[in-house]
């Protein structure tokens, strides 16, 4: 399928590099590509970003069968800019579809769209440290029609957004609130599919942790309110003693890439590193002992974060002594290192763009 291409006549003020914050301004163009039963997906363009008109009887915003990825692109010190591990959020895109009843689409195809749009972009990928060219692809049912059942036609769209340092303050590690009054994702549920209800299901919880003074919410498993699952939008990571400790994907925890990525680099450095439950009184009676060192959530837009403190019912611990730790500043560093283009690409997960 060829691309068309309809460049805006009126293109955008870029922001300096020191006001971007995270997901607020959008480049000048996107991709679109729609579907049908009759002609697949078809109509593939890039064309001026705008809005998407749209019956207020699409089946997107009564029933939420919508899904979504989230990766970034990286200008590197030569002026290049490259994608991190690009194959593996659209393959994920794919896999989201397939649960969701959403018609797949051609993979190749599609990290060829993104790479044709970001080549048109690459001026708005920013350059400072820590900065980034967010990349949102998305799928949207477009029927219009009220009942609960698959749509026959999509949206497929790609948006970019330039992204400031996440750390703006510093690395500094967060206060997390784990709540035993909500849950997540269950399972048999849709807790490993990036999908729009996910969040909708999730912003009471973060609320409730936001207004007791914490930043993110410390999801429990949704049967037996027993082991840890996630930590806001980002996979959880424990170092108790010399052993690196992530809840095993279980169909209710979403595979982070970054998350395969951690596990990877630290098996890279012969790290002891385990996939199980863990359960939220081994992590207590760790701390009790002295054995839990470190704690941090890793996801795509902040990368590693550190977690300093954990409140469960009237329990209260300081990770470490508040501080970052050591594995969670040397993966984080070494993460970067890689998608700044620093350090040597030894598992081939940079995709070059431009
Ligand atoms: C996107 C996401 C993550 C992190 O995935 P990455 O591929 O590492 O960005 C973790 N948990 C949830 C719920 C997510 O939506």
């Amino acid at each position: 399928m060829q691309i068309d291409i309809k460049k805006t006549t009126s293109p955008k003020k870029h922001p300096e590099d020191k006001d971007l914050s995270f997901g607020a301004i959008f480049t000048d163009h996107m991709f679109n590509m729609d579907y049908n039963p009759n002609k697949g997906w078809h109509n593939p363009r890039i064309e001026p970003y705008s809005p998407i008109i749209m019956e207020p009887s699409s089946m997107v915003l009564h029933y939420g069968q919508a899904i979504f990825e989230g990766l970034k692109a990286y200008k590197t010190k030569e002026g290049k800019v490259h994608l991190f591990r690009p194959k593996d959020n659209i393959r994920r895109l794919n896999s989201s579809a397939r649960t969701m009843c959403i018609p797949e689409f051609d993979e190749a195809f599609a990290l060829d769209a993104l790479k044709q749009l970001i080549r048109l972009e690459k001026d708005w990928v920013p350059k400072s440290e820590g900065t980034s060219l967010y990349v949102r692809p998305t799928i949207i049912a477009t029927d219009p029609f009220l009942g609960v059942r698959a749509s026959n036609t999509y949206r497929f769209f790609i948006i970019l957004s330039p992204v400031g340092a996440y750390y703006a303050e510093g690395f500094n590690p967060v206060k997390i609130w784990v709540t035993k009054n909500h849950v997540r994702a269950v399972r048999g549920g849709v807790g490993h599919v990036k999908t729009a209800g996910n969040y909708a299901a999730s912003l009471y919880a973060g609320e409730e942790a936001h207004k007791n003074g914490y930043t993110q919410v410390l999801w429990l498993d949704g049967v037996e309110l027993k082991y840890v699952e996630e930590v806001g939008s980002m996979n959880i990571f424990f170092v108790i003693g010399d052993e690196l400790i992530t809840p095993m994907l279980n169909g209710s925890i979403l595979p982070g890439i970054t998350r395969d990525s951690v596990l990877a680099i630290a098996r890279s450095w012969n790290v002891k590193v385990t996939e199980r439950k863990i359960s939220i009184d081994e992590i207590f009676e760790a701390h009790e002992k002295g054995t839990l060192k470190e704690v941090f959530g890793s996801g795509t837009a902040a990368v590693i974060s550190p977690v300093g403190v954990i409140k469960y019912d009237e329990k209260i611990i300081t990770i470490g002594d508040g501080n970052v730790g050591p594995v969670s500043m040397k993966l984080y560093k070494e993460l970067t290192a890689l998608q700044y283009g620093h350090a040597e690409d030894k598992m081939s997960w940079i995709e070059p763009v431009v």
